[in-house]
């Protein structure tokens, strides 16, 4: 059984985070959401509300499931059993945060493995914090993410005012 874990703030799950989930999806035989507690960001949206949504968007694909943890991920990675962690990758501002973190997490775990995987070029632009923003002005975000986030970021910022 090759697990791999995406661990993240998903603060909110976005069709980015979904992408690269459901692409690990056709590699590995479970993927494992991890949405970290992430206190030090101050998220927008609750623990139990981020683990909710990714859970609500990810009902189409069998092997791919939702967890948390807090505390080192390294920690996490070895009491899940897992073979590698995945990261997504959107430019190259990405690569040298993921590239540190990776190198980081091996210095502390010797077999510690990091999967960097690319988008479909249209989430190359894709952000929570993006998405957060357009919806507090009023936007519409509904390409950007799965639809069960619509609901969260309406009770949050009240109706889509302008679509685009
Ligand atoms: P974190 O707080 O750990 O960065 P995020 O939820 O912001 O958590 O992101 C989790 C992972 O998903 C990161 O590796 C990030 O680069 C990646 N990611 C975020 N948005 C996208 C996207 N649109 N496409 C691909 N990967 C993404």
């Amino acid at each position: 059984m090759r697990t791999v874990i995406y661990p993240g703030s998903f603060d909110p799950i976005t069709n980015g985070h979904l992408d690269v989930a459901q692409r690990a999806a056709k590699l590995f035989d479970r993927v494992i959401m991890a949405v970290a507690l992430s206190e030090g960001k101050q998220p927008l949206l609750s623990l139990d509300e981020r683990l909710d949504l990714v859970r609500r968007s990810i009902g189409h694909l069998p092997n791919v499931e939702v967890d948390h943890f807090e505390g080192l991920l390294i920690s996490y990675v070895e009491e899940r059993g897992a073979q590698a962690v995945l990261r997504g990758l959107r430019a190259v501002s990405d690569f040298e945060f993921e590239f540190q973190l990776a190198l980081i997490n091996r210095k502390m775990s010797e077999d510690f493995e990091t999967i960097l995987m690319m988008p479909k070029d249209t989430y190359t632009f894709l952000s929570s914090s993006m998405v957060k923003e357009i919806a507090r002005l009023g936007g519409d975000v509904t390409p950007f993410v799965p639809t069960a986030v619509l609901g969260a970021l309406a009770a949050r910022f009240g109706p889509i005012r302008r679509k685009h």
